[in-house]
């Protein structure tokens, strides 16, 4: 299905769903700490989200389908983790990917964090600093007629600036009525190039960038997407609400 234009309450409900998102996420920040395993994290999500009277789009997703309401991917592993026994240590780069269902509508928003605060390597911190500055790049180039290469070629300036490997096996996407609608919405492109996106339209924003090369592949558990060299990898999303004029993040944090 390609994203539609969403009315006033699709768009309201979208709202909900995303600020729950962001609160969730928020939450999951503040309480991780090394020694914690990912299903703990995980189980956090879970509980939050049942309180807040929402639903998990992740859940059951695809096939096989996806065992818990979250991905939280560790280091090597770049998107698509399975909450499981791996403990955190202090270091590590532990990216949260969630996804909010409310009123038949979904939300997808990731951000990726220093467990502990402190880095093993000052590049680590700065891949994640970077990896967030190229989504914000993208979204700061929305308006209405935006093509999706408008976007990628902006997400992209910000990570080839840094040498950092764009992962180009998977991209970003229309919204909303569904977990993931066309078109695709890749992390790199030319100017004017692509399908053109409109106001009201909502899409998901996600650059996933290496400290080594773009290739990876798919691991044991069918789920989880690794780095083909082992470099450790970040990973942010919003989703947000295309507006005649620029765009309004609907899983905003702050
Ligand atoms: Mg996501
Ligand atoms: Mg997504």
């Amino acid at each position: 299905m390609y994203t539609r234009v969403k009315t006033q309450s699709e768009q309201q409900a979208m709202r909900d769903s995303g600020r729950m998102l962001a609160d969730t996420l928020n939450l999951l920040k503040r309480e991780l700490e090394p020694g914690m395993t990912t299903k703990q994290l995980a189980d956090m999500a879970a509980k939050e989200l049942k309180a807040l009277g929402a639903e998990a789009p992740f859940l059951g997703y695809g096939n096989p389908g996806f065992p818990d309401v979250i991905c939280i991917s560790v280091n090597e592993q770049v998107v698509h983790g399975v909450p499981g026994a791996r403990v955190i240590e202090s270091g590590d780069i532990v990216s949260l990917d969630f996804g909010v269902r409310y009123k038949g509508m979904t939300t997808d928003s990731a951000l990726s964090v220093i467990a502990g605060g402190k880095p093993k390597q000052q590049r680590h911190a700065e891949l994640v600093e970077f990896t967030e500055k190229a989504m914000l790049a993208g979204v700061a180039v929305l308006q209405e007629g935006v093509r999706t290469g408008d976007i990628g070629a902006a997400v992209q300036i910000v990570l080839d600036r840094k040498r950092y490997g764009i992962v180009r096996d998977l991209v970003g996407h229309g919204v909303g009525h569904h977990l993931h609608e066309d078109p695709n919405i890749p992390n790199y492109g030319r100017p004017g190039s692509g399908p053109e996106l409109h106001a009201g339209m909502t899409i998901a924003i996600e650059p996933m960038a290496t400290l080594g090369g773009e290739a990876v592949y798919v691991g044991d558990d069918d789920w989880t997407i690794l780095t083909r060299d082992g470099s450790w990898a970040a990973h942010f999303e919003h989703t947000v609400l295309i507006t005649e004029d620029g765009a309004e993040i609907l899983t905003d944090r702050g």
